[in-house]
């Protein structure tokens, strides 16, 4: 993999594991989450990071591969509490929610080169938000063309030959990254 992404010729690594013989979709439907008790972003910090796809654990907040990538690199930032809103963060969850949401675009830049990124959070089932219950920070790089390898349905379908491979890319440079940004 290493190897490889030292290639010429390759613009990115994370385009290149996008080859859609190569994946294996799943069908998501995310279930009703009801609680704490059955929410996906308040269990997967109880898993270790390759089962829960965790790329980043903060204090307060972690940062976690989309099961449901947009794109390759996907990331999500979770507050550890089941909260909703984001307004029900606290000052110092909204300072780190924010630290991390920086740190994430760093460490796609440094690891797959994107030209552009797409940040945002759905608020409620009718702002589009898959787990409405449970805030989270959409982070998704982009590169020219990317359009046309869009899932059709999104939020349906799951890289999972790749997320494994993609996490241990995410978290091995948000380490060298964050060294080198923080006294
Ligand atoms: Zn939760």
């Amino acid at each position: 993999m290493q190897d490889d992404f030292e290639l010429p010729g390759v613009p990115d690594a994370f385009q290149r594991l996008w080859t859609p013989h190569r994946l294996a979709y799943v069908k998501g439907g995310q279930e009703q989450v009801t609680g704490p008790h059955n929410c996906p972003f308040c269990e997967a910090p109880g898993r270790s990071d390759a089962e829960s796809l965790i790329v980043h654990r903060g204090a307060l907040a972690y940062v976690v591969l989309n099961l449901f990538p947009y794109n390759p690199g996907h990331l999500l930032v979770c507050p550890y509490r089941h909260v909703p809103d984001y307004t029900d963060l606290t000052a110092e969850e909204t300072a780190e929610f924010a630290a991390l949401s920086q740190q994430a675009m760093r460490v796609l830049r440094a690891v797959a080169n994107p030209s552009g990124f797409n940040l945002g959070m759905n608020q409620g089932a009718t702002g589009g938000a898959g787990i409405a219950s449970h805030l989270h920070q959409h982070i998704v790089p982009r590169w020219g063309g990317d359009g046309n390898f869009l899932p059709i349905i999104a939020g349906t379908k799951a890289i999972t030959q790749t997320l494994g491979e993609v996490r241990e890319q995410v978290a091995g440079a948000w380490d060298a990254t964050g060294r080198t940004r923080q006294p």
